[in-house]
């Protein structure tokens, strides 16, 4: 009897060692000793071998390194021991995009604040200070005969030094992109019964043609309802307020007086009229480069205007020739649809359309300017007399030039995209006693 219990104790013992190596060996063909890697306290993946995961880290914080500057990791790493799947083992080629994705390198760095809030990270203070006065230089341009008072921000801007994420520090162009434009983060717009492209940029203070820039849209494209379209608004994060005093010469145009003489037959020019000079000195304001408010300071007249005397027969009912002469309402100045209607800051339309449509001046009067003016690019401007000016900016070409007399109709130019101007449209301003008005209220 011991002898049989003796030998089924072996054979339990046995069975027993067996079934544990059975068990081991099954327990290592699926499982396996690995790591599990912790970023901050939460698992991202396992691995087999901690040192793929230390050599990859390595290798992402050398690939940040710029100008020998010292990065840091940041991020807290932690390996945990585990036995695991070896299905769920991570690729060594997937340890690295996935190490990008968790880790964060810290990095000295500046950053630009503005009005106390953070708005770029930049490498260093140096490239930031560089960056803050290229901006301003850029919005301070000044024209021939201009001197620059003063330009400063109108924001409260600083640059402090400071530690910075290393996948957050932009290149100069980057920065100068986001100051200047602020799209970092466009809105979304979802379209509704009854919206245009045109009802949607006026509402959003936007030009058609960017909206369809930004959607990658034509403008015959049929918008659905529910479709979100992106809002790429210039909403600058840095304005520059540059302050200039200039003087220009300009035309004092001539007045056509009629004298009714019964003896004279028809109608006969006594004397030709000549258009007089004023020199003006102003002031204006231009945000960032935009010509804004414009003040004028002193006017010295330089050449008096002489009439023009024309002799009327007593049986002439009507003088037909109305070259040079204004009727005090406006025609409209080209072709198109409007893109911009006149709001607090445009006071002006732009009428949109085909680039090279003829533009053609909206009354008679004298053109006192024809060439190129900053924003406005190539540029008419025409004084139909008793204080009515317009304006005609953007033009690809022009055909007349200073002191010439024109007609209601007449083409002086031709629909472009010159000046600061995203696409072909004419922006015609109406100025009334020197101030400028909506043109609406002219145009019939
Ligand atoms: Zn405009």
């Amino acid at each position: 009897m011991q002898n049989i219990s003796r030998n089924q104790k072996l054979l339990a013992a046995g069975v027993a060692v067996l079934s544990v190596m059975l068990m081991c060996v099954w327990f290592l063909g699926v499982k396996t000793p690995a790591y599990a890697v912790l970023i901050n306290g939460k698992q991202q993946f396992i691995v087999k071998d901690r040192k793929q995961v230390e050599l990859a880290i390595e290798q992402i914080g050398k690939q940040l390194v710029k100008d020998n500057k010292k990065v840091a990791l940041s991020s807290k790493i932690e390996f945990k021991r585990i036995f695991a799947e070896k299905n769920v083992l991570l690729a060594q080629e997937k340890i690295a995009p996935e190490l990008k994705k968790g880790l964060q390198f810290q990095t000295n760095g500046a950053v630009i604040m503005v009005d106390g809030k953070k708005v770029v990270c930049m490498q260093d203070k140096a490239s930031a200070q560089s960056l803050l006065v290229k901006l301003k230089s850029a919005n301070s341009w000044i024209g021939d005969h201009e001197k620059l008072i003063s330009s400063a921000f109108a924001e409260q801007v600083t640059v402090k030094e400071s530690k910075v994420y290393a996948g957050e520090v932009l290149t100069p162009k980057e920065a100068w992109n986001l100051i200047t434009t602020g799209t970092a983060s466009p809105e979304k717009y979802t379209i509704k019964p009854g919206d245009s492209l045109w009802s949607i940029a006026r509402a959003n203070d936007m030009y058609v043609d960017d909206i369809l820039k930004a959607n990658n849209l034509k403008e015959e494209d049929i918008l659905d309802l529910g479709q979100e379209i992106i809002l790429v608004k210039s909403k600058p994060y840095i304005n520059v307020v540059a302050k200039v005093e200039g003087t220009a010469t300009e035309i004092i145009p001539y007045e056509t007086k009629v004298i009714t003489d019964n003896s004279a037959n028809g109608v006969k020019v006594k004397s030709a009229g000549a258009n007089g000079k004023k020199e003006v000195a102003y002031v204006v304001e231009k945000i960032n480069g935009n010509v804004g408010k414009k003040e004028v300071i002193s006017e010295k007249i330089i050449e008096k205007p002489k009439d023009r005397v024309m002799v009327k027969g007593a049986r002439v009912i009507q003088v037909a020739s109305r070259s040079g002469n204004s009727t005090g309402t406006l025609a409209w100045p080209v072709t198109g649809y409007i893109s911009q209607y006149s709001r607090s800051g445009h006071i002006a339309i732009d009428i949109a359309g085909a680039s090279g449509s003829p533009v053609q001046a909206a009354d008679g009067g004298t053109v006192t300017f024809a060439g190129w003016d900053g924003n406005y690019g190539k540029c008419v401007v025409i004084n139909h007399g008793n204080g009515l000016v317009t304006r005609y900016a953007h033009c690809s070409s022009l055909s007349v030039s200073v002191g010439d007399s024109v007609s209601r109709g007449q083409t002086i130019g031709t629909r472009g995209s010159t000046g600061r101007s995203s696409g072909p449209h004419l922006h015609f301003e109406v100025m009334s006693g020197g101030s400028r008005v909506n043109p609406l209220n002219y145009l019939r």
